[in-house]
């Protein structure tokens, strides 16, 4: 099947036919933990990407930000997600939208995956990671400390 298929059947595994499983980041020395990505749409015309990502049991995404938006569609799961100063719980059809120059960090449970949809602009700026005076920033709210992963 090539990159212009108009169909793509789903298997009850949140795979895709002909659509590969990429590490999530292709980046060395970037943190996070047991993290998957598809890409199911990355159409010129759109000037999107949809993606699915999958975090295993226990593991997190990169805490980051950028200037570019995530518009999140939780499908799988549960977990927790912190965006900017507020935490929350998610799961199935949950929405999560990241604003500009927001930190966010994507965790599944201990005992459960989770996955979603994220849509993004196919042209975008390079997530930044927390320096050191930002990291401290975040620590001074003590959930916000206790939720965050960075190795
Ligand atoms: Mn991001």
């Amino acid at each position: 099947m090539n990159d212009s298929a108009r169909f793509r059947k789903h298997d009850p595994a949140f795979r895709w036919e002909g659509v590969e499983t990429r590490a999530y980041k292709n980046d060395p020395g970037v943190p996070y933990r047991d993290v998957t990505r598809q890409v199911l749409f990355d159409d010129p015309a759109l000037r999107c990407e949809l993606r699915y990502f999958e975090v295993a049991p226990g593991g997190y995404t990169t805490l980051e930000r950028h200037e570019h938006v995530h518009a999140v569609v939780i499908q799988r799961g549960r977990g927790r997600v912190l965006v900017g100063d507020a935490i929350a719980n998610v799961m199935p059809f949950d929405l999560v939208r990241v604003p500009p120059r927001t930190w966010h960090q994507f965790r599944a449970d201990e005992d459960a995956c989770l996955g979603f949809l994220c849509l993004v602009n196919h042209e975008r700026d390079r997530p930044e990671l927390p320096d050191a005076a930002a990291l401290a920033a975040l620590r001074e709210t003590a959930e916000i400390a206790a939720f965050i992963r960075t190795e």
